[in-house]
């Protein structure tokens, strides 16, 4: 069900990233030592919002994010730690959640009927009150919601026509949601996650931009890098990193990559405690990569769903917990890092795009 692939050029940046690395320690090796290299100077978390100064290090920035973004019971957890901690996130909500199920006509996705969808529908008249108060709650904690498109279909064929129905109706749902109450603006969903992260991406992003979209969190890139634009859209790519649970296995660091991974996504609850153990495992140690490494924002990827007991959910609110205080540590959200990002010095962004992935 997930993707796997690695972009094709891929290959080709890690060589250049070699190349890059080898000239690094070059340069490095041929420093005189009163000349330190750039690394002393920390960006204070409270005051992280600026332009680097000379020879300082990035913020590290936590992205958690959600896909779905339906569940009342996940909404109340999550906004009361982040309500504790201070901890932003992103939301991909799938837009037919807004649509309650005697509505469900009003949906329909490239290639179906109307009334269809993979993953059902936003429940009753009342569920969805609920979910747009929780919206509601969500963006006026500063956290921001994104897309994860409507009825998760995942597919590689869809045109650039197609994927602006898609995100048509995506907006349509959020206007009319508007109507009852939900203060998020269509216009403002600036990012999108494709289901099972597929898609053809030229396609994709040639709708998102025909929307006047700004990032994409869908491709996989081997370890943790820094994002880059493709045809004007900001990649956060989700990073493939080492499993100590599953014989240090590389694996895309999302819930459903992780519990195919574990037990082939067998729904075993007994399993809760075990794969919630399994997965902070590998959220602390990708962590501790790019702090000491190149300080790419960490993307960690999740789903609002209880798959094998909510043993993910489980990994994701203690790591939100205990990583989001930490010295140096932003738990923020996609658009403000790009804000972040289009404040900084470009050869400073280019430097740090040219920095090895950290790697677990
Ligand atoms: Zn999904």
């Amino acid at each position: 069900m997930d993707a796997r692939r690695v972009r094709d050029w891929r290959p080709i940046t890690l060589a250049l990233a070699l190349v890059a690395t080898f000239v690094i320690l070059l340069v490095i090796g041929t420093q005189r030592p009163d000349e330190t290299p750039p690394a002393a100077i920390q960006a204070a978390p409270q005051d992280w919002n600026r332009k680097l100064g000379p020879g300082e290090r990035p913020p590290q920035f936590v992205l958690f994010s959600y896909d779905g973004a339906g569940s009342h019971d996940q909404w109340t957890r999550l906004l009361e730690l982040s309500g504790r901690t201070g901890a932003r996130f992103t939301a991909f909500l799938s837009g037919v959640y807004l649509l309650a199920d005697d509505q469900k006509k009003q949906y329909t996705a490239p290639g179906h009927a109307a009334g269809q969808s993979s993953i059902s529908f936003g429940g009753s008249q009342d569920d969805v009150r609920t979910r747009i108060a929780d919206l509601n709650a969500a963006q006026q904690r500063g956290i921001e919601i994104a897309t994860h498109y409507n009825g998760h279909y995942c597919t590689d064929k869809w045109t650039t026509q197609q994927w602006q129905l898609e995100l048509q109706q995506f907006s349509r749902f959020i206007d009319q949601a508007g109507v009852q109450g939900l203060q998020v603006e269509a216009g403002a969903v600036k990012g999108g996650r494709t289901p099972c992260l597929e898609g053809k991406f030229d396609a994709v992003f040639a709708a998102m931009i025909s929307r006047g979209m700004t990032y994409d969190s869908s491709q996989v890139s081997d370890g943790m890098l820094w994002p880059a634009q493709d045809k004007g859209i900001w990649e956060f790519s989700l990073p493939m990193v080492r499993m100590p649970a599953v014989g240090n296995k590389k694996v895309t660091m999302t819930d459903y990559s992780l519990w195919e991974a574990l037990n082939h996504s067998k729904d075993d609850k007994s399993k809760r405690d075990e794969f919630a153990r399994a997965t902070l495992e590998v959220y602390r140690a990708a962590y501790d990569a790019v702090l000491r490494g190149n300080r790419a924002p960490l993307v960690i990827g999740n789903h609002f769903n209880d798959w094998a007991g909510g043993g993910f959910g489980v990994a994701g609110e203690q790591f939100m917990g205990e990583v989001c205080g930490k010295p140096e540590t932003v738990c923020t959200t996609f658009s403000e890092v790009i804000k972040w990002m289009e404040r900084q010095d470009p050869a400073v962004l280019d430097q740090l795009r040219k920095q090895p992935a950290a790697q677990t």
